[in-house]
């Protein structure tokens, strides 16, 4: 055997009995997102059994590297191991824990062999094992005492089917529920810090999304759409392949500047921006939208003004950020690696006509009575007419 094929990756599934949810399409889901994900990594075999996700090369160019790194952003999975595969046999076991686990067992002091055995018919019960290499390795590495307790190393032996294999502690997954078994939302997606951190937090919790970006050509240019689309891009480990709905807002943001208070400019924009998502929610069968937004952080950000903005649809809103401070939202972004792309220096849409005194407390009537100078109808229409539809 050569050494990719030697080596498979163990996922332990997530909290999916707990919730009721069905076991069966819990599994049927991760393991068709995990084979999504590994793809572009080579021919993988992959199949769960008894909690565990099995992640195994074909193939000696199988990128194995780029597989671990794929499997640790998929939503579903608590913890994760690299294995080596080896004979099944006791000093197969002991020799590969010794050649695989070295530079872990040199550096550790405590440590303990836990061992399973799916395949029944091995010669020694798992205990019998466990104190075998166990014992072995206490000798081999002078550092190391046994603790069954709190070890600060777990060499962990199983012996299965058609392998024997021998792992480590398990890593954290990202935890999660697989994405798609929620069902599935639109996420609003500017170029900030905020919304592309909602979108994970959603995506984790097992909701497939599709992303719309309000886009208001020429007051923002194209490389503030290319920075949504990238940050789109970034979000795909996690989510998977993304659609990004493109809205031309320019003619809506015009109109409302031309025939409305200024002071109520952001929020009638909001509704807008509700009121399209909809009508794509509709399209695709998504049934609910997700923000960015955070109570405070600006004018259009409080309760009364999010009260405005929900009345225009009866999808639910979700705001995960809503109550995080914005260094608990950089952490996210810094973590899913999209705050770098979100500092970038682009204008976005709702910068452009920033009114100078918006209201912090708008009244539902007060709104209405300004957008009936406007044909609304007519203008999400044509808005929705021109969505360019993006696959990244
Ligand atoms: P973010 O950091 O996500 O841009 P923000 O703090 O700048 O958020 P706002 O600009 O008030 O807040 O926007 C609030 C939310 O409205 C955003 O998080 C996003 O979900 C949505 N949104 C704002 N602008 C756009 C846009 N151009 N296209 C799509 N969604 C948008
Ligand atoms: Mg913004």
């Amino acid at each position: 055997m050569s050494l990719t094929m030697n080596e498979i990756i163990l996922l332990k599934l997530g909290e999916l009995v707990l919730k009721g949810l069905n076991r069966r399409s819990f599994e049927d889901k991760l393991i068709g997102n995990a084979r999504r994900r590994l793809k572009p990594f080579g021919a993988f075999r992959v199949y769960t059994k008894q909690s565990t996700l099995y992640v195994e090369p074909k193939e000696d160019s199988c990128d194995m590297d780029g597989a671990w790194e794929a499997m640790k952003r998929l939503f579903g999975v608590v913890g994760l191991s690299r294995a080596r595969a080896c004979e099944k046999d006791k000093d197969a076991l002991l020799e590969t824990a010794r050649i695989y686990l070295d530079d872990r067992l040199r550096t550790a002091k405590t440590f303990k062999v836990e061992s399973k055995r799916a395949d029944k018919s091995f010669p020694m019960t798992s205990i019998q094992l466990s104190q075998y290499v166990g014992g072995e390795l206490h000798e081999a590495y002078p550092n190391l005492t046994v603790d069954v307790h709190h070890p600060e190393l777990t060499v962990y032996l199983e012996v299965r089917d058609y392998a024997a294999y021998v792992h480590a502690d398990p890593e954290p997954g990202a935890g999660g529920l697989p994405v798609g078994i929620g069902g599935r939302a639109v996420s609003l997606l500017s170029g900030g810090i905020d919304s592309p951190v909602a979108s994970w937090m959603i995506a984790k919790r097992g909701i497939a999304l599709e992303m719309v970006h309000f886009f208001s050509y020429p007051y923002t240019s194209e490389e503030a759409k290319h920075k949504v689309l990238d940050l789109a891009r970034l979000l795909t480990p996690w989510c998977g392949n993304l659609i990004v709905h493109v809205v031309p807002f320019t003619a809506i943001q015009e109109e409302l500047r031309r025939k409305c208070p200024e002071e109520l400019f952001t929020v009638l924009m909001r509704r807008f921006m509700m009121r399209i998502a909809e009508k794509v929610a509709q399209r695709i069968g998504a049934g609910a939208i997700v923000t960015g937004e955070c109570l405070g952080q600006v004018a259009s950000q409080t309760m009364e003004a999010m009260r405005a903005t929900s009345a225009v649809t009866t999808l639910p809103i979700l705001r995960p950020v809503v109550g995080m401070d914005k260094e608990e939202i950089v952490r996210i972004a810094r973590k899913i690696n999209t705050f770098e792309t979100s500092i970038l220096p682009y204008e976005d849409c709702c910068t452009v006509f920033t009114p100078r005194h918006p209201r912090l407390r708008p009244v539902l009537g007060e709104l209405e009575a300004a957008e009936a100078a406007l044909d609304v109808e007519g203008l999400v229409q044509a808005a929705v007419e021109g969505i360019e539809r993006i696959r990244v």
